[in-house]
């Protein structure tokens, strides 16, 4: 099978290329490399190969490809996707931008979730195999057990999103915004004596300051928060917020009998690992020791963290959770709020599940078909 990668260098694709060496995917395709701005240039790949860059705006040299995986964003997909089908490309597109998610020729990919779906798609000749939103799926994640056992009425997820989720760019700016502080603050912060108040509004006028770094975010986030991700829809609602109902039932099949899923997006100075507040209501009275078990054992990366403070902190962290594959889900209360009403609260990492790991794994299944 001959694999085209683009935006292989970006957040996405950086994580994605680690795990597929990791996992040995490049042993069973051969894999091609373009890029959008570095075509002609030679570059050495995580697994040493040194590989000639070919031009990801070539529509003839995509066309030679049995798939392609693009990791380059939606302005990309918009470009390159239609022209390419127009010209009767019928090989399989594996993308991590949102663009052709709810288009009806798509699917979807989350395999721990919808895996005989995925089968039954390709078995139908479908060619368009997409990631879903980062948080949607690691909430979904979360959720497995309660999804699958048809017990959930609605949810509510308040999210706290870790900057690489809005690319490289971003991840370096917020480093940058937080040298920036340091900057202004470190004689103070040398002192013990440093009086807090002052440094606190060092902080604050460099935050407030022209010059801060805040070309990616467009508002500081070191210090800070932003709480909206993703373009206006003009009802009052954020387009990541949008995703989360509009992604849960495709993925589930529900679009008819959707699932109401609602919150806001927060974007925060953590790096890596996006968090959820969840707030969901089921549809009868469970005990919370069988909330426990049904999420537990729901699927391999998911586990249930005792909603104790030691457990929490130790656990349920960015810190602790990024760079792994696991869904960790705690803070599992009944709460007091009439009807059935739950709370939980979990951490995962978008570039893993969120992100790279369903389109590795997608390409894996079209491999072992054959
Ligand atoms: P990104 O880090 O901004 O990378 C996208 C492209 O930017 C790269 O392929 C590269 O293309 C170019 N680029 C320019 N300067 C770069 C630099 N200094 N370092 C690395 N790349 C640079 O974007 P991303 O976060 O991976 O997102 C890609 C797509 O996945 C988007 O559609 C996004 O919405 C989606 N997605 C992202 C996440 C996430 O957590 N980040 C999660 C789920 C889905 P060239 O090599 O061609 O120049």
């Amino acid at each position: 099978m001959q694999v085209g990668f683009v935006g292989w260098r970006g957040m996405v694709g950086s994580v994605l290329m680690q795990r597929m060496v990791a996992e040995k995917d490049f042993e069973n395709i051969t894999s091609i490399f373009f890029s959008t701005s570095q075509a002609g240039q030679s570059v050495t790949m995580r697994d040493g190969r040194e590989v000639l860059l070919k031009d990801a705006n070539d529509e003839s040299q995509l066309l030679e490809m049995d798939a392609i995986i693009s990791c380059q964003g939606g302005d990309y997909t918009k470009k390159i996707h239609g022209p390419l089908r127009a010209s009767g490309w019928q090989g399989y597109w594996i993308d991590a931008a949102s663009t052709l998610r709810m288009a009806s020729n798509s699917m979807i990919v989350l395999d721990p979730i919808n895996n005989v779906d995925i089968k039954l798609a390709i078995d139908d000749g479908k060619k368009d195999f997409i990631g879903g939103n980062c948080t949607t799926s690691l909430m979904m994640l979360a959720l497995h057990g309660l999804f699958r056992d048809e017990l959930v009425e609605w949810v509510s997820a308040m999210t706290y999103q870790a900057a690489s989720g809005a690319g490289a760019q971003n991840m370096r700016e917020l480093i940058q915004q937080m040298g920036s502080i340091h900057d202004v603050t470190k004689n103070e912060l040398a002192s013990a004596e440093g009086d807090v108040l002052e440094i606190d509004s060092l902080v604050l006028e460099r935050m407030r300051a022209q010059e801060f770094p805040t070309e990616q975010f467009g508002a500081p986030l070191a210090g800070s928060l932003i709480p909206w991700i993703d373009s206006d829809l003009g009802d009052g609602q954020s387009r990541e917020e949008w995703k989360a109902q509009a992604e849960t039932n495709k993925i589930l099949g529900r679009q008819e009998n959707p699932i109401p899923v609602e919150g806001i997006c927060v974007r925060i100075g953590a790096m890596r690992c996006h968090s959820q507040a969840l707030t969901f209501k089921l549809t009868e009275s469970v005990p919370v020791l069988e909330v426990e078990k049904i999420l537990s054992e729901a699927n391999e990366w998911v586990s249930v963290v005792p909603n104790d403070k030691l457990s929490t902190v130790a656990m349920l962290s960015p810190t602790s959770v990024t760079r792994t594959l696991d869904v960790p889900v705690g803070r599992i209360r009944k709460l007091n709020i009439p009807g059935n009403i739950y709370s939980a609260f979990t951490v995962g990492d978008q570039l893993l599940w969120g992100a790279a790991e369903p389109l590795r794994r997608m390409l894996r299944i079209l491999v072992d078909r054959g």
